[in-house]
């Protein structure tokens, strides 16, 4: 099992890696604790049922119900089942033994990204504190390479994505939370401005879809080669218990998802040149009671998923193989597909730091190798 795992994790990475280039583009876009249940088997009949989880139980089950697993997920993510599982790679469903874990102890949302987007495993824990994070991101490091200096962007619903990735000391163009968006660099701003003051706006996090709409319009006129995409209402609706507008969301996601491969697969500047990493910062509950929360009290919260779609990527499809990877390793892969070799270094800390706790074991020495799987004996 181990030599299977270990043929799998090399044909991956072969693929990823055989058109390394500073002239890749590179998207990573993530939902806000979305579950991989949902991902790979679709809305969950035992909570879809439950009248204080959802407002119209018939026309949920109308919309998002279905005999199989398969046709669930089929309805609830068409992008992901009908383009990525065919053109790119899902990885993630237990129920093959094909496990996607936050390697962070806490689940929560501000580790998640950190450990998504730095490489690194956060050892302290910031509660989700607007407060910068002391480790650099892979966004940081590529707007300081040469080939994507002044060419990274982010764009996010979640206010505190901004401390995450340093961007006040680190110059990287973002728009947050409630940032109004600038005019100069985005021909919708003045139409988007408008929406947004007719929204209301309470917590954290505004709507996705005008984080969505900002961050095309930037891509549109901007052309950046490096962009972060984080949504984050699936999370919010999630918290609330409202189990139907969770997959609103989730199937919103999809769309945006789709509407965002069309535009690149349709622009010249992205076209066959840009590859999507597609992620969560932390799982939930894994019952039908405990689907709403996360942390590291609740089972279930360190499952996520990942999938990966353009230049470069194997069309593997669903992963159906027993292996294990972590978040972390995302933005090794980030490093290796554009060839930045500043960030292989941490790359190694955070191996030797594995590897210190003698559960793990490297696949290979002295390369620049990812993913690396883990062999642990007990889930999260
Ligand atoms: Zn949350």
């Amino acid at each position: 099992m181990k030599k299977l795992i270990l043929v799998i994790a090399l044909f991956i990475t072969q693929q990823i890696t055989a058109q390394n280039s500073s002239e890749q583009n590179i998207i990573i876009i993530t939902t806000d604790g979305f579950r991989w249940q949902e991902l790979f088997t679709g809305a969950d009949p035992a909570i879809m049922n439950q009248s204080h989880f959802v407002a119209d139980t018939c026309l949920c089950k109308q919309l998002f119900g279905g005999q199989s697993p398969i046709e669930r997920r089929q309805k609830l993510l068409p992008f992901f089942w009908s383009v990525i599982a065919k053109e790119g790679i899902i990885a993630g469903n237990r129920l093959y033994k094909n496990e996607v874990n936050v390697a962070n102890a806490y689940k929560i949302s501000y580790p998640g990204y950190q450990e998504l987007l730095t490489g690194f495993i956060p050892g302290r824990l910031n509660p989700n504190w607007m407060v910068n994070s002391k480790r650099a991101t892979i966004l940081e490091k590529l707007n300081q390479n040469e080939s994507y200096a002044g060419k990274v962007a982010a764009f996010a619903s979640w206010s505190v994505i901004p401390y995450i990735i340093r961007a006040k000391h680190t110059n990287l163009p973002i728009n947050a939370g409630f940032d109004p968006i600038e005019s100069n660099a985005n021909p919708m701003a003045d139409l988007l401005n408008q929406v947004f003051d007719s929204v209301p706006m309470t917590g954290n996090t505004r709507n996705d879809l005008i984080t969505y709409l900002a961050a095309k319009s930037y891509l549109q006129k901007n052309h950046p080669k490096v962009l972060f995409l984080g949504f984050g209402e699936t999370d919010e609706f999630a918290h609330q218990g409202k189990y139907d507008q969770y997959l609103c969301k989730a199937r919103q996601f999809d769309g945006l998802l789709m509407d965002l491969w069309y535009f690149i697969q349709s622009d010249p500047f992205y076209k066959n040149n840009t590859t999507l990493f597609i992620t969560t910062n932390h799982g939930r509950g894994c019952t039908s009671q405990n689907w709403k929360s996360h942390g590291f009290w609740v089972k279930g919260s360190g499952e996520i998923w990942s999938a990966m779609i353009g230049t470069g990527i194997a069309p593997l499809g669903e992963l159906l193989t027993p292996t294990k990877t972590y978040l972390y390793q995302i933005a090794m892969q980030i490093a290796d597909v554009t060839g930045l070799t500043g960030f292989l270094h941490q790359k190694e800390e955070v191996g030797a730091t594995m590897l210190s706790k003698n559960k793990t074991e490297r696949i290979k020495e002295n390369t620049t190798m990812v993913p690396v799987t883990f062999q642990e004996n007990s889930s999260n």
